[in-house]
């Protein structure tokens, strides 16, 4: 009788150990130099070397170098952070929000989870539910890739507010934004693959086969939308 009430006891603990929701998240796997950022309670801000495993907490950054790549986790979301990025955790709760300061973060929310997901940019927000998306921070550039399903993507300097019908890609410069869609793409030999990930075994998905040549291609195109734009 003994052995079964503690055998119940701690069947509860586990229970209650796993309906905690998690606001804090994890580094799963890293490669090349990142370093975690915190903010101490004086407000003083000190970096040190990430570790696989490492919990992040809410005003944590993650800064990876020039060959730095980071899976982490959030309660509703993974994330490969690519290189020369700058991520911080801006809230755990059931508003999960993270902010790309600059750099490229491709993310997975995860569709069951209860808790909404954005990610920012310094002109851009992207609010998402289930779905796979590709952000870029180049201050004042951003650019979204609609990998699957919808995210409303609002520009902050605008404050127009669009939702994507399609996995088309989206250039925001200032308050102009310009879209490029998988037709337009395939007349630049680039297939919309949506393999967007730096490494072999990315838990984000395929590594991205654009070759540099083929990227300039598509930038090139890029420039071409955005001055016909200004010389309407
Ligand atoms: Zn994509």
């Amino acid at each position: 009788m003994k052995t079964y009430w503690i055998a119940i006891a701690s069947l509860t603990i586990i229970a209650c150990q796993k309906k905690e929701n998690p606001i804090s998240g994890k580094i799963l796997a890293l490669r090349g130099s990142i370093t975690v950022e915190q903010i101490h309670t004086n407000g003083k801000k000190e970096g040190h070397p990430a570790q696989i495993g490492q919990k992040l907490n809410v005003g944590d950054t993650i800064i990876t170098g020039k060959d730095g790549n980071a899976i982490i986790e959030l309660a509703s979301a993974k994330l490969e952070v690519q290189k020369n990025t700058r991520l911080t955790y801006e809230r755990g709760d059931a508003e999960q929000k993270v902010f790309l300061e600059h750099g490229t973060v491709w993310t997975n929310v995860n569709p069951v989870a209860k808790s909404h997901f954005s990610a920012r940019t310094p002109t851009v927000v992207a609010a998402v539910r289930g779905t796979k998306f590709l952000l870029t921070a180049d201050n004042p550039r951003s650019f979204i890739c609609h990998c699957e399903g919808k995210v409303a993507s609002t520009n902050t300097l605008t404050s127009v507010t669009e939702v994507n019908n399609s996995d088309y890609q989206e250039y925001f410069r200032d308050k102009k934004n310009i879209k490029v869609t998988t037709p337009e793409l395939a007349t630049l030999g680039v297939i919309a693959d949506h393999a967007h990930s730096e490494i072999d075994d990315s838990p984000l998905g395929k590594k991205s086969t654009l070759t540099p040549e083929k990227a300039r291609k598509v930038q090139d195109y890029v420039e071409k939308k955005f001055a016909a734009l200004l010389n309407k």
